[in-house]
């Protein structure tokens, strides 16, 4: 028998206290199509190791040495973890078959086979057909010409070693690919690995249909959309809680685009979570079209325990950057409705911008945020840096045409943060400056990012500036300007600034990890702009951050309302932030002669006598000390942890 493995690992997901991974998905489905599906693979091969976990790669080398083929799954998070593996194992083993898949691997550049010689055959697309068909040829004729959607490094040429064999078939029919989950195929890893909480991806459906440039995932590679069958997708989803999976990711492009398959699919999550107590939480990517369906299922997700904001990915909201990058389509014209949707229904919102697209300006970046605010998101933004993914069209085609500059930076996955051999640190291309932002527009594009994330996105200031903006006295623009420069006066606050423009000049500088833990919690470079909330918690600094706001709303807004308005409106904004030196103190029920929220949402006379109840959600009763709380707001950050959850109470 040959022996056969398939390398696919990951960063913990997750705090190191959870100790949470993902199972090998795609690897498992590559190896269950072949097996089941192929009586040579069924009487040749045996299946080796799955590997998921960033293991030693001496280590892992010397135990898949005597593998005849391995196979790679390569993305940006393992994409040099991958490429050290697979060299060290052809030095070993010159005869072990080395095949590279997934979206990572270079397959539009000529010398791939150049740059990475231990390769022998690259997968271009969908990897299924394509595997199973290399191992029977591997096992008979090894005639691999004949598999459509492959690179082969042919090594006997003297000229060009590169065979391109065309484009591969699309699977049609994916109830052909046997689940992994179902099949048992999990169950060795799980057993081997009782202190693992695991992380699982489902798949209900393949491809997208629309062209993002900055994207390697739609195109017309994968523009239709192919779907799972539901029996299959239903039971994965019962088995998740079976299993205890502790965070379930769909990887769907467009959760929520087939609504009477997608409901059902919401209910069952909801249904397996009470039933099991899992999955504790779960991510997904929304459907960009279809806002009424999609806030539906999204009730059903949230009524029912699992708190999923809805997001609506607008990148950004310069038209031009829209029509630069192909989502000018997109309903984003509608957000206004949509975040008055989500507020009315107390629906978590969530909005994603990324930094360093095409035709963006420091100024419309900015605008990003203040349009953000005027169409209702005022508690969910989450900004990227532009990425250049090797295989999207941004990559290919639009560098020169919008000067886009690049550095490659650690620190840019999830989970990076916990690595502490950087041997093999992963690298992402992103852009660190273009034709129309400077690399110090950049850098202060991220500082613009990390104060308004601290004091409007993380409520240190928001209801201030909504009732402002709500009264004509104010816009968000001149209100966080004239702040900006009043904070600016004070020690601490411009030590903070300086610290966080030293960090972001080195990365873009040279993409290194050069920041220390923030408060204990191991942040990433790419989400610092969480970092100020956390220290502030850590530090202590809520009392002379709120002093500091007391005293700029009186300087400068005093003359214009009641004083008893004013203070009981900053006490208002003070209660929004759920401070952990206070966590025993919550819920907090106050009594107030204004009537701020009703006012600003409602449009209800300010005048009306109000009681709110501040909630703390999740921290109510919280035991779990410091560092959990601030992990909490760092791996929450999507659902604004470490706000109140705010109602009013009809006296
Ligand atoms: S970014 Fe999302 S919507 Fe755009 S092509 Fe990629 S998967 Fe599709």
């Amino acid at each position: 028998m040959f022996k056969v493995s398939l390398v696919s690992p990951n960063y913990m997901v997750g705090p190191v206290s959870q100790n949470s991974y993902y199972l090998p998905y795609g690897p498992g489905v590559l190896w269950n199509y072949a097996h089941h599906n192929s009586e040579i693979v069924q009487k040749n091969y045996e299946l080796d190791q799955l590997v998921w976990r960033r293991e030693d790669i001496e280590v892992l080398a010397q135990q898949l040495k005597d593998n005849s083929v391995v196979g790679f799954s390569t993305y940006i998070w393992n994409d040099k973890y991958n490429n050290a593996l697979a060299k060290r194992l052809k030095e070993l083993n010159p005869h072990c078959l080395i095949i590279f898949g997934g979206p990572q691997p270079p397959v539009n550049k000529k010398n791939i086979f150049q740059v990475y010689p231990y390769i022998d055959i690259c997968v271009k697309t969908e990897g299924e057909y394509v595997f199973k068909q290399i191992l029977e040829q591997y096992c008979t004729d090894k005639d691999y010409e004949n598999i459509k959607g492959i690179l082969i490094n042919d090594r006997n040429r003297l000229t060009n070693n590169l065979v391109d064999t065309g484009e591969s078939v699309r699977i049609n029919d994916l109830c052909t690919l046997p689940s992994p989950y179902l099949s048992g195929l999990f169950d060795k890893i799980i057993a081997d690995n009782p202190d693992v909480n695991w992380s699982m991806v489902l798949e209900t459906t393949r491809g997208c249909p629309y062209a993002c440039t900055f994207c390697d995932w739609g195109g017309l590679t994968y523009s239709k959309v192919k779907k799972f069958d539901m029996e299959r997708c239903l039971a994965e989803i019962e088995w998740c809680g079976q299993i205890g999976v502790d965070y379930l990711f769909i990887a769907d492009a467009n959760f929520g685009m087939f609504y009477d398959r997608d409901i059902v699919l919401a209910q069952k999550i909801i249904e397996v979570k009470k039933k099991y107590n899992k999955p504790g939480a779960m991510l997904l990517t929304w459907a960009k079209n279809q806002k009424e369906d999609v806030i539906k299922i999204a009730e059903v997700l949230n009524q029912g325990g699992m708190r999923q904001p809805l997001n609506v990915s607008v990148q950004s909201l310069n038209d031009k950057t829209l029509e630069s990058i192909k989502r000018s389509n997109f309903e984003i014209n509608k957000l206004s409705e949509i975040f008055q949707m989500c507020e009315e229904r107390s629906l978590p919102m969530f909005t994603e911008l990324i930094l360093g697209l095409p035709d963006e300006t420091l100024d419309t970046w900015k605008q990003n945020f203040y349009n953000l605010y005027e169409a209702g998101n005022h508690e969910g933004i989450g900004v990227y840096q532009c990425a250049l993914l090797e295989n999207a069209e941004m990559n290919l085609e639009q560098v020169d045409q919008y000067g886009l500059e690049r550095v490659a930076v650690q620190d840019y996955i999830l989970g990076s943060e916990h690595d502490k051999d950087l041997t093999y640190a992963e690298t992402v291309d992103v852009v660190s400056a273009t034709k129309d932002m400077s690399r110090s527009d950049m850098v202060e594009a991220q500082i613009f990012t990390w104060y308004q994330s601290t004091f409007h996105i993380k409520g240190l200031t928001n209801y201030i500036a909504r009732f402002l903006r709500k009264s004509g006295h104010e816009t968000y623009e001149n209100f966080y300007q004239t702040f900006w420069e009043f904070l600016n006066k004070d020690e601490w606050f411009s030590a903070q600034v300086q610290e966080i423009k030293i960090i972001y000049n080195q990365w873009f500088d040279n993409g290194k990890r050069i920041h220390n833990n923030v408060g204990d919690v191991a942040i990433n470079a790419m989400n610092l702009g969480m970092s100020m909330t956390i220290k502030l918690h850590h530090d202590d600094k809520f009392d002379h951050m709120n002093d500091l706001i007391r005293e700029f709303v009186n300087l400068n807004y005093g003359d214009l309302f009641e004083q008893d308005l004013i203070d009981e409106l900053l006490d208002f904004q003070i209660n929004n932030t759920i401070q952990y030196r206070n966590i025993d103190a919550g819920p907090i029920i106050t009594n107030f002669n204004y009537d701020f929220l009703g006012h600003i949402i409602h449009n209800h006379d300010i005048k009306n006598k109000s009681k709110y109840k501040f909630g703390f959600g999740p921290y109510e009763n919280f035991q779990s000390g410091r560092l959990n709380f601030l992990e909490h707001l760092w791996y929450s950050k999507r659902g604004n942890a470490g706000t109140a959850a705010i109602t009013k109470i009809e006296s």
